[in-house]
């Protein structure tokens, strides 16, 4: 790997000493974030702060991609790889529950129901971060190898009904088409992790996520004379409890995976055998050839189970994120960065986390490093993510800006 000529010397040095220096802006940008937060597909004013911020440091913004979106450019003028940086947009329908001086009073109307709007998953962080490593380098340009892509995505957490978003459409529109990162690098706030602290996962690192809606028919009768109907409530039973012998016995034990029945619905008073019942649910797990067997798995067993009742059945089987699975060559190759970043005894390996994140998308196409970034500050408490208590610390801002920081400007210099 040849190291930078003496003539020019690396960032790396200075990146620490610009940090602590935009800090104090940052973390104000971050405030502003957290107390106006947008749902999914919704991030206008904060596509509009992103693009703002990127044109004063005189980085190229490309908008509106996947709606919302926005791709800043930043092009080093020394040549080097290019290596893109995602921060996701969308905050979440929580009403905020903490006593932060910048905590949301935002309200949404969704699904008819009036909301509160928090940034609970800390996705406010994560722009924050983006923001503060474009700030950081910009001024730099002269110095800085290679290009450095900042992928604003919306829509992380799912579209509205009837709506499409996020990484897939980001991708299918093209964010990478003008031009392709050889690396492309995200981080996620982990509320259970103190600042200060890295967890990593080789491999898998976030489990696919799937939709299942079942309906299973048979037909209505007088509740005294069920033997004159088909009674869906119990196919539905039947359904619940075999589904769950999918993960038990058609999986291996050492394959990880979660089916859930999440809902179960039907009939509408006690003396009606009722027509109909509907099912739906998730499944989660981190092998795509799994996921295949798994959907085979559930055509199969409701088709028993209607048989065997002599009613039908229909099944809506949604693949929604792919499996996200980190580059192991790329985390061999980055893994001295994110030890030089935060201290060795800082960087943590992880289990994988069985909630879905849509980054896996992005690493189906470029080889990509997905990281956990602590946000516990010491005596402070979080509620888990997406609840009305979830906090992320302001100083995990800093840590963040400086693992990417290191991480980018090792990864351009030693291509
Ligand atoms: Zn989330
Ligand atoms: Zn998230």
């Amino acid at each position: 790997m040849p190291k930078p000529s003496p003539a020019r010397p690396s960032l790396v040095g200075e990146l620490d000493a610009a940090v602590r220096e935009v800090e104090p802006r940052i973390v104000a940008i971050r405030h502003h974030l957290h107390r106006y937060p947008e749902l999914s597909n919704r991030e206008f004013r904060t596509a509009e702060l992103i693009a703002r911020h990127l044109r004063e440091l005189d980085i190229e913004v490309r908008e509106r991609i996947a709606h919302t979106g926005v791709l800043g450019i930043l092009r080093g003028r020394r040549p080097g790889p290019v290596v893109a940086v995602r921060a996701d947009m969308d905050a979440l329908p929580v009403t905020e529950e903490t006593d932060l001086p910048y905590r949301s009073t935002e309200r949404a109307i969704v699904d008819g129901q009036e909301v509160g709007v928090m940034h609970a998953c800390g996705h406010d962080v994560h722009m924050a971060v983006a923001l503060g490593l474009a700030t950081v380098l910009a001024p730099r340009r002269d110095r800085l190898a290679g290009t450095v892509l900042f992928v604003f995505q919306p829509c992380e957490e799912g579209a509205p009904a009837g709506e499409t978003g996020g990484a897939w459409l980001m991708l299918n529109e093209g964010v990478f088409d003008e031009i392709r990162p050889s690396a492309i690098f995200g981080l996620h706030t982990d509320s259970e992790m103190p600042v200060g602290t890295v967890g990593y996962t080789p491999g898998p690192t976030n489990a696919s996520s799937d939709n299942f809606r079942i309906r299973l028919v048979g037909r209505s009768a007088h509740a005294a004379w069920p033997h004159l109907g088909v009674d869906p409530i119990v196919m539905g039973a039947q359904a619940v409890l075999a589904l769950q012998t999918i993960r038990s016995r058609t999986l291996s034990p050492y394959e990880p995976s979660v089916i859930s029945v999440t809902k179960f619905h039907g009939g509408v008073r006690d003396n009606i055998g009722p027509d109909e019942v509907v099912l739906e649910g998730t499944v989660r797990l981190f092998d795509e050839a799994v996921r295949d067997r798994v959907e085979q798995r559930f055509h199969e067993i409701l088709d028993g189970i209607a048989r065997a009742a002599g009613g039908q059945y229909e099944l809506e089987y949604i693949r929604r994120n792919p499996v996200n699975v980190n580059d192991e060559a790329l985390l061999a190759r980055m893994m001295p960065s994110l030890e030089a970043a935060v201290g060795r005894e800082n960087v943590h390996q992880k289990l994988p986390w069985m909630a879905a994140e849509d980054f896996g998308w992005f690493a189906r196409e470029v080889p990509a490093l997905f990281l956990h970034l602590g946000t516990l500050a010491p005596g402070t408490t979080s509620g888990n993510h997406h609840t009305p208590t979830f906090r992320a610390d302001d100083s995990a801002i800093a840590v963040g800006m400086r693992l990417l920081g290191r991480m980018v400007v090792d990864y351009v210099e030693q291509a």
